[in-house]
């Protein structure tokens, strides 16, 4: 039996066409990456290529490894000399290689965001220019978009007044690097473009080395990353690309769909494969998905079927919040998983990373083991945990490593040196760092500048301290303005700084809600609570649990249950997207979502939502609308607790205060605190040694001392 059994007619034909340039151009689901995998076995197995002559592009390192993990299995341990890896990863390889071409020294090191931050905010010091007004990240950002439009700085040719000066750091910044024998990320395609641009001999050797390129996720390559695989790609133009118009979801990031669009312009003879069937969904799923994507007018057109049959409808569920709908969220995984799915057969994607923090609160008190993809948890996010370092020196004046943080960030004139002798003096004095602060007169070796600062940051500790009779909300949003914190990462108007300041926001909605549920504005309550959220570090690596992210992170990923969350107008589509025009793109991510599912697909929204701590009410998203009636059932809540009537199905029966209980993974302690009723029971345990935790009572499979009969 031949590996290409396993595949059907055209994908059999894409793998066949080993000569020459092929383009897999097909939906979701649809085995490209699979044909892609099975394309490089069969040419090892079959065709006498060697797996050193094989170079395949992959969008993500996890992705690379599937390849290769997948490929070993089919034809052995040779396939250890194939290259496959993301554009970023293969580009270090062949710089390693070659860059002394370029006056680089081979033991280059690659800087990443923040380190090439930190270089463009020393020259913007060096400059004398304001870092408030020109901050690092603007530069970062011309400066990315110069190199993948393959501008350099001697080609840089803007003369407005913002141009010029985003000339000089440009030409400053490549200076440096080069200084520092050090490349960004850009730079790592750049240089191995421009490399393989000017040195014919390097260009042939690759070209020569490797007989057969291939690409997965085609569509998402900009403009840099095509360069490099077109000059990698020899005379004979062995390449193999495989991607969905309809699944471009980085355009933002410059990636350009037109490079599908013109594969055979650009390499001439190109065999265009279709492929229709898909593996991997249901039809009413596959049937949703189609319906969506058809509202796109950029598109090339094409439908999907699936032998998998009609399959369950498609459960819409609509929250009265957010919080409430992670709760549905955590309900729906927990039926699953009594009718025997596996955690890791679950999936919930939403847009923005600031939602995951409601999702990762529902997981956490329902006890169900979640890993959070491509991200920090919410309260590990460095903006929270910088905003939370203030609340907590506010509430906690000795608490130094607290105050160490936020003296660093945003920087307000102490510099290491001051914060050196600031710290001697609190040693001797037997004082907190806070109170050293505000003693500053009498620290010596302090520069003039230094005292001041020192002072200022006192008094605003003070002033925040004073705020005692505010709303918790106001206190943190204050806080988070006062500080500095919000508007430096206002100034940086990036996506990521945008990102940042959605979490922020998160964290102030947070202590709205934390203020009205429980009925107290005191700041250490609910930092005290915020420990107990942020301690629970069940990540499982192998062991699985609920995958948690982006629908960015969940490309080409498949799961039999997929929850999608947040879809109202302003989430998703992205606020953004209705501004810049780009709501095709948010389609096509709504497309990406729908289409990971294999068997089972929620969609939730909430009616209301709370942002940046104000309650605002979204309507639906309009791909909900764009969904047939015919595909949808309305979902219930399972155990329908509803919070605001307080409605309960079935009580949890029998636990009381001081009672002996085991739970499945921390074992047996001791219940210190029983909060609400029926479904919505919340029930502290402290277990010896292990802590105090909390746990939703209907979820957390205790068992009782005497019966040993579960709790809930
Ligand atoms: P995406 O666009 O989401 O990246 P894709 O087109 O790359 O999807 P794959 O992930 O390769 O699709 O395939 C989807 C699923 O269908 C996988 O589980 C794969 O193993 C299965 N599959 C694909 N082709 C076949 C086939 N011919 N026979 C059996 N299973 C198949
Ligand atoms: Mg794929």
């Amino acid at each position: 039996m031949s590996l290409l059994d396993e595949l059907n007619e055209p994908q059999r034909q894409a793998c066949l066409v080993t000569d020459g340039p092929v383009l897999v151009l097909a939906g979701a689901g649809s085995g490209k990456t699979r044909t892609l995998t099975y394309r490089i076995a069969h040419q090892i197995q079959s065709c006498g290529v060697h797996p050193g002559q094989i170079l395949a592009f992959t969008f993500t390192n996890k992705a690379a490894r599937e390849m290769k993990n997948r490929i070993s299995a089919l034809v052995g341990p040779d396939s250890r000399f194939m290259w496959i890896g993301t554009f970023h990863s293969v580009a270090v390889r062949i710089l390693r290689e070659n860059i002394r071409h370029l006056g680089y020294d081979d033991r280059f090191v690659v800087y990443d965001t923040d380190d090439s931050k930190a270089l463009l905010k020393d020259i913007v010091r060096e400059l004398n220019w304001d870092d408030k007004e020109w901050p690092p990240s603007l530069f970062q950002n011309a400066i990315s978009r110069a190199k993948n439009r393959f501008q350099s700085p001697a080609q840089w040719d803007d003369p407005s007044f913002f141009g010029e000066r985003v000339g000089e750091v440009y030409r400053r910044y490549q200076k440096r690097l080069k200084d520092l024998n050090a490349l960004d990320f850009d730079d790592l395609i750049f240089q191995t473009v421009s490399l393989l641009e000017t040195r014919q001999e390097v260009r042939d050797h690759y070209q020569r080395r490797f007989r057969h390129v291939l690409v997965d996720e085609y569509q998402d390559t900009n403009l840099a990353q095509y360069q490099m695989v077109r000059h990698l790609v020899g005379p004979e133009g062995n390449i193999c690309a495989v991607g969905d118009d309809d699944q471009s979801i980085y355009g933002w990031r410059g990636a350009d769909m037109r490079n599908i669009l013109e594969f055979q312009r650009d390499f001439p003879g190109a065999q265009i494969v279709r492929l229709e069937e898909n593996y991997r969904s249901t039809q009413v799923i596959l049937d949703a998905a189609n319906a969506v994507v058809k509202h796109n007018h950029e598109r090339l057109g094409k439908e999907l079927w699936t032998r998998k049959g009609e399959g369950d409808q498609i459960r819409l569920y609509r929250a009265p919040d957010e919080e409430s709908e992670a709760w549905y969220a955590a309900e729906v995984i927990h039926e699953a998983v009594r009718r025997g799915r596996r955690l890791s057969d679950c999936a919930i994607l939403y847009r923005t990373n600031a939602q995951s923090r409601a999702f990762e609160m529902a997981m956490a008190r329902a006890g169900i083991t979640y890993r959070l993809v491509g991200g920090k948890r919410f309260y590990e996010r460095k903006e929270v945990k910088d905003v939370l370092a203030y609340l907590r020196v506010v509430f906690n004046p000795s608490d130094d490593m607290s105050l160490l943080r936020v003296i660093n960030y945003p920087r307000r004139g102490i510099g290491d040196v001051a914060q050196r002798r600031l710290r001697e003096f609190a040693q001797e004095q037997n004082l907190s760092l806070a109170e050293a602060l505000q003693q500053a007169d009498a620290v010596e070796g302090l520069s003039a500048q230094a005292r001041r600062a020192s002072q200022d940051m006192a008094e605003l500790l003070g002033r925040f301290r004073g705020q005692e009779g505010e709303s918790l909300a106001d206190r943190v949003r204050h806080i988070a303005e006062a500080s500095g914190i919000m508007m430096q990462l206002r100034q940086e108007r990036t996506r990521e700084a945008d990102d940042r300041l959605e979490n922020i926001g998160e964290l102030i909605s947070e202590a709205k809600r934390f203020e009205d549920e429980q009925g107290t504005p005191d700041l250490g309550e609910f930092l005290g609570w915020v420990s107990l959220v942020s301690d629970w570090d069940e990540t499982d690596e192998d062991g699985g649990g609920v995958w948690l992210m982006t629908v960015h992170s969940a490309k080409g990923l498949e799961f039999p249950l997929v929850i999608v969350g947040g879809l109202e107008e302003g989430v998703f589509p992205h606020a953004r997207s209705m501004d810049e025009g780009t709501v095709e793109e948010e389609r096509r991510l709504m497309y990406v979502a729908v289409t990971r599912a294999e068997e089972e697909l929620y969609l939730t929204n909430a009616e209301t939502r709370t942002m940046l701590g104000r309650t605002t009410a979204n309507p639906a998203s309009r791909f909900i609308k764009e969904i047939p009636e015919s595909l949808i059932s309305r979902g219930q809540r399972l155990a329908a607790p509803d919070r605001a009537t307080g409605a309960a199905s079935h009580r949890v029966e029998g636990l009381e205060l001081g009672q002996k209980v085991r739970h499945p993974r921390f074992g047996w302690g001791t219940i210190v605190a029983l909060r609400g009723e029926g479904d919505d029971t919340e029930v502290t345990i402290a277990f010896p040694g292990g802590g105090v935790r909390s746990f939703l009572a209907k979820f957390a499979q205790l068992t009782r001392e005497e019966t040993g009969l579960s709790g809930a």
